[in-house]
C-alpha cells in the first residue's frame, strides 16, 4: 500500500514535499488524493498492458492468420531486413517520400525462393518469420514515444545461416537448368545455400504475378530444393546398399559380381548405365562404378520388409524435421512387391519419389557421426540498431544412423570419389564422400542428373544435394556443379 507521503511526491513535479495542509480542507484533499491513486492504478495498468503486448501477446497476435492486427500491426511496423550470414542484406523495406513502402531485394533473384516475397501473399523466409519482422525490440521509450507521436516502429531483422558466395556459385553451377542446390554443415544444421531454378525477381513479382500464375507449367515460384520431388535415381543405391550391409554385416566386403551390362530375371531386365559392362566386381566396385545389374541382383536378395522399415527410419513416408514448407519422399516396396519393381527401386527408379532437402539431410547424418541436426535458416533476431535478441542453436534431431553405418558409408562414397563415377571430385582442399545418380523419369529414357554428399577439409565440412532437371549423366553435370559449391565453400 501507498502512504500519502509517496502518494503526494509522485503528485508533486518539483518532488518537495507539501506544507501541511489546513484541517480544514481535508476533504479536497482526499478528492486529489482519490483522484490521484485513480490515474497512477489507471497508468500503470496501461503502462503494464503496453510492456506485456509488446513482448508476449504481440507472438501470439502476429502468429494468427485470422487475426486482423496482423495487418493493423503491419501498418504500426516498418518490416525489418532480412540478411546473410555476414550481415549483407537480402531483404528490406525502403520507405518513399509520401510513407509508403517498398520491399527491395538487391540480390534479385539469387534468393528468390528462400528468402520468398512479401506481395500476393508470403513464401519463404518472408513468411515463416512474418512475426519477427514485425515485431520491434526498440527499447520500451522509444516504442512508446512512437506511440505517441504516431510514427512507426523499426522491426527486427532476421540474420540467416545463409553464405552469400556460396549461394552464388550454387546458382551458377546450375547455369540456367532447371534444378536445386542445397548445402548443409552437417555439425550445426545450418543451412548454407538454398537455390532453385526456374526463379523468379522478388522485386516485381507483383508485377509479374498475373504472368507467372497464368502460364500453364509455369513452376518458377516452386521452392525444389524443399518442395521438388524427384525419383532418386542411383542416388538410391545409398540405401540399398545400407540395408545389404545390414543383412550381411560380417561378410557384405565379399560379395562379387560378374557384370556382362544387363540382369534379366523371368522377364524382368535391368541394363547397366550407357551399355557399360563392369565385368567382376565388388560391392565397392558396385557402389562406385555404380552398377545397375550388381544393385538389382543385391536387391532382389533382400528383406523386403526389412528394407521398407529402415528406409522409413531414415525419413521416408515421413515428416522432415524442418519448419518451413516441403514435401514428404515416399517409399513403396514392400514385402509383396514384384520381381520387376524390386529390381527398378533398389537402383532408384520405380515409384520413389525424395527431394533435395531429404537427400541432403541423408549426406548430412552421414557426414556427421551418423547424428542428424536439425536443418535450420535463421541464426538470430537482431533489432534495428543490430542488438541480439534471440538466437537460434544447432539442435541435434536424432541418430538416423550409427557410427558405424555412416563410417561404412563414408568409405562407399569415398570410393565413388576415388576411382567411380564422382571422379572429378579430387581436389587437393577437401577430401570428397558422395554418389551419383541418373534418374530417369519417363519411358524415353529422358533422365534427371543427381549427385549427394559431402566434403571435409579437416576443419569443417558441408553436405550437399544437387539435382539438374532433363541432364544426362549425374558425373558429368551434378558432380562438377557440387564441386563448383565445395571449391567456393572450402576457399574462404
Ligand atoms: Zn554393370
Amino acid at each position: 500500500m501507498r502512504t500519502d507521503r509517496e502518494i503526494e511526491i509522485i503528485d508533486t513535479p518539483d518532488e518537495r514535499p507539501r506544507p501541511k495542509k489546513p484541517k480544514k480542507k481535508k476533504s479536497t484533499n482526499r478528492l486529489i488524493l482519490n483522484t490521484t491513486i485513480a490515474f497512477t492504478v489507471l497508468f500503470m495498468g496501461m503502462l503494464a498492458y503496453f510492456v506485456h503486448f509488446e513482448y508476449s501477446d504481440a507472438d501470439e497476435v502476429i502468429n494468427s492468420t485470422y487475426n486482423k492486427r496482423q495487418d493493423i500491426l503491419a501498418q504500426s511496423v516498418i518490416r525489418g531486413d532480412i540478411k546473410a550470414a555476414n550481415g549483407e542484406v537480402l531483404a528490406t523495406t525502403n520507405v518513399n517520400g509520401d510513407g509508403s513502402e517498398t520491399r527491395t531485394y538487391p540480390y534479385g533473384r539469387l534468393f528468390s525462393h528462400v528468402v520468398g516475397y512479401t506481395s500476393n501473399g508470403k513464401s519463404g523466409i518472408e513468411l515463416f518469420y512474418n512475426f519477427k519482422l514485425l515485431t520491434s525490440n526498440s527499447g520500451l521509450f522509444e516504442l512508446m514515444y512512437n506511440d505517441l507521436t504516431g510514427n512507426k516502429d523499426k522491426g527486427d531483422n532476421v540474420v540467416t545461416t545463409l553464405n552469400v558466395s556460396v549461394q552464388q556459385a550454387a546458382s551458377s553451377a546450375l547455369g540456367g537448368n532447371d534444378g536445386a542446390i542445397i548445402a548443409i554443415d552437417p555439425d550445426t544444421g545450418k543451412i548454407i545455400a538454398m537455390v532453385s531454378q526456374p526463379d523468379f525477381d522478388p522485386n516485381s513479382i507483383e508485377s509479374d504475378w498475373d504472368y507467372i500464375v497464368s502460364q500453364d507449367g509455369n513452376t518458377s515460384l516452386l521452392n525444389r530444393a524443399t518442395n521438388g520431388l524427384y525419383p532418386p535415381g542411383s542416388t538410391f543405391k545409398v540405401f540399398t546398399l545400407l540395408e545389404y550391409m545390414h543383412e550381411h554385416p560380417s561378410d557384405y566386403a565379399n560379395y562379387m559380381f560378374e557384370c556382362n551390362g544387363s540382369l534379366t530375371v523371368g522377364d524382368s531386365s535391368i541394363k547397366c548405365y550407357n551399355g557399360n559392362v563392369h565385368g567382376t566386381e565388388s560391392l565397392m566396385d558396385s557402389f562406385a562404378y555404380s552398377c545397375n545389374s550388381s544393385f538389382s541382383n543385391i536387391g532382389l536378395s533382400l528383406n523386403l520388409s526389412n528394407f521398407r522399415k529402415m528406409c522409413e527410419g531414415l525419413l521416408f513416408n515421413s515428416k522432415l524435421p524442418y519448419d518451413m514448407t516441403y514435401s514428404k519422399s515416399s517409399f513403396e516396396l514392400n514385402s509383396s512387391s514384384d520381381t520387376f519393381e524390386t529390381m527398378q527401386t533398389v537402383i532408384g527408379q520405380g515409384k520413389t519419389q525424395v527431394s533435395p532437402l531429404h537427400l541432403a539431410m541423408i549426406a548430412s547424418a552421414i557426414a556427421n557421426d551418423g547424428t542428424l541436426m536439425k536443418p535450420y535458416l535463421v541464426d538470430h533476431i537482431e533489432n534495428y540498431e543490430n542488438k541480439n535478441v534471440k538466437q537460434y542453436k544447432p539442435e541435434k534431431y536424432k541418430e538416423l544412423l550409427s557410427k558405424e553405418d555412416s563410417k561404412h558409408l563414408s568409405e562407399y562414397m569415398k570410393a565413388v570419389v576415388d576411382y567411380g563415377t564422382g571422379k572429378r571430385l579430387a581436389s587437393d582442399a577437401y577430401t570428397a564422400y558422395g554418389k551419383t545418380g541418373t534418374a530417369q523419369f519417363d519411358s524415353s529414357e529422358n533422365s534427371h542428373s543427381l549427385f549427394m554428399g559431402y566434403a571435409d577439409n579437416g576443419s569443417k565440412k558441408l553436405a550437399i544435394c544437387v539435382v539438374m532437371e532433363e541432364m544426362p549423366a549425374g558425373s558429368t553435370w551434378a558432380v562438377p556443379a557440387a564441386k563448383t559449391v565445395f571449391d567456393t565453400y572450402f576457399s574462404h
